[in-house]
């Protein structure tokens, strides 16, 4: 390893081990840390001196996500970051390694001298341990909620609004919708994550150069026949809904391969009624996650709805489809995957393009500026949990990638 990347690595680990002490989470067993927590407080505060040590200066949008620049505010710079808010029985790493290699790229432009021009950007609540909604702060930013979301639909465990919460942490939730220009003169941007796979790990690859960040549906097929007693009904008696519910969950996996495109899909809750031993199930209902970056998990959705419905109804159960939720894939800027791409060959350590299949604020920010994303491998692809490990030497491979990307950007 390179002189400075090893000092890189040095200054990471400091940081990450820093963070991760009594002060900075809420647990003694993990990391827990949501907004307008002290704790949250207390690592927005380490990263203001951090930065402000190597001339940056920080402020916080109207609330809550930190914001720091070697230029001023509004002026062309280049975006760096990540969230810095962890999964309640959280772990070191995701998020705040983000934050953290975007620090160190500010101390490797500082060291530098050439002035080039960065913002650093920490989103507030991206994993949604605080109020509940994932990417929060880059969903605020992006103008994605409403008035009303804020004072009434978003609440905390305690029912407190995030407006109200916002306002007696200090800050100004009615001026939310000026955060949108936290982004103006962002010339591109880039966040720094763990994969929270094992792609990486187990392909032997050092870094992840990621070009787009896959879409999702998330539902519920809900099956409906009769529940009558195990033994008095014969099996030709009877309208059991767990058996279209069964051959669903099998179907999904067969047609996930068969259109391939790295489509994914995952029945992860499965619930019978009565759900006893000895009752035929009324009632079933199959959760499905399907996923893509190229937008064919809707086909997957369509076909396996399809499916659902047909094996239930040859079976005289009832099945509907009751969908939850759905965000479009995010394709990632092919300039910014370019110069990722040819800074990451040049260190010549293996690396690999590929999508992300989990959601980030980057989701958020690539609507307005020109984005991609850099994974640092993690030990077995844990995320979300105190076993969390990721190595500082990654990171500080990272970091080294991302400055030499940023500067080729730069060039005339
Ligand atoms: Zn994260």
């Amino acid at each position: 390893m390179s002189t400075s990347r090893s000092r890189s690595a040095d200054r990471i680990e400091r940081d990450i081990e820093t963070l991760a002490g009594p002060d900075y989470t809420l647990s003694g067993t993990a990391i827990c840390r949501y907004a307008y927590t002290d704790v949250y407080a207390n690592t927005l505060a380490y990263f203001t001196r951090e930065l402000e040590a190597i001339g940056f200066t920080v402020w916080q949008d109207p609330v809550g996500t930190l914001v720091a620049s070697n230029v001023g505010r509004g002026e062309r710079a280049f975006g760096i970051g990540s969230h810095c808010d962890s999964n309640r029985n959280g772990g070191k790493y995701d998020g705040t390694l983000g934050v953290v290699t975007a620090l160190e790229v500010c101390r490797l432009a500082h060291e530098d001298g050439a002035g080039l021009p960065l913002r650093l950007i920490s989103f507030l609540e991206e994993e949604g341990s605080g109020f509940g909604q994932m990417l929060l702060g880059s969903r605020i930013m992006l103008q994605r909620l409403t008035d009303t979301d804020l004072t009434e639909h978003i609440r905390d465990e305690h029912g407190v609004s995030f407006w109200d919460a916002a306002a007696a942490a200090g800050y100004e939730p009615k001026r939310w919708r000026e955060s949108i220009r936290e982004l103006d003169g962002l010339t591109g941007w880039v966040e720094v994550h763990i994969e929270q796979g094992r792609v990486l790990q187990d392909t032997g690859n050092r870094l992840g150069v990621v070009e787009a960040i896959a879409g999702y549906v998330h539902g519920d097929l809900r099956f409906g026949g009769r529940a009558d007693h195990a033994g008095a009904t014969p099996m030709d008696f009877r309208l059991d809904a767990m058996v279209p519910a069964a051959e669903t969950i099998v179907e999904l996996e067969r047609v996930a391969n068969e259109i391939g495109d790295g489509v994914v899909g995952t029945a992860g809750e499965v619930e019978t009624s009565p759900s006893l031993i000895n009752v035929v199930p009324g009632g079933a209902r199959v959760s499905l996650d399907l996923r893509s970056v190229t937008g064919v998990h809707l086909d997957l959705c369509d076909r396996i709805v399809a499916f659902a419905k047909d094996r239930a109804a040859a079976r005289g159960v009832r099945c509907e489809w009751v969908e939850r939720q759905r965000l479009a894939p995010t394709p990632l800027d092919a300039t910014v995957v370019g110069a990722l791409t040819a800074a990451a060959a040049a260190t010549g350590e293996p690396f690999r393009v590929m999508p992300s299949g989990a959601a980030h604020d980057t989701m958020c920010v690539a609507e307005r500026v020109p984005s991609a994303m850099l994974f640092v491998p993690c030990l077995d692809g844990l995320s979300h949990t105190p076993a969390e490990r990721a190595e500082p030497a990654d990171a500080a491979l990272a970091a080294d990638v991302l400055y030499a990307a940023i500067r080729a950007l730069a060039a005339p």
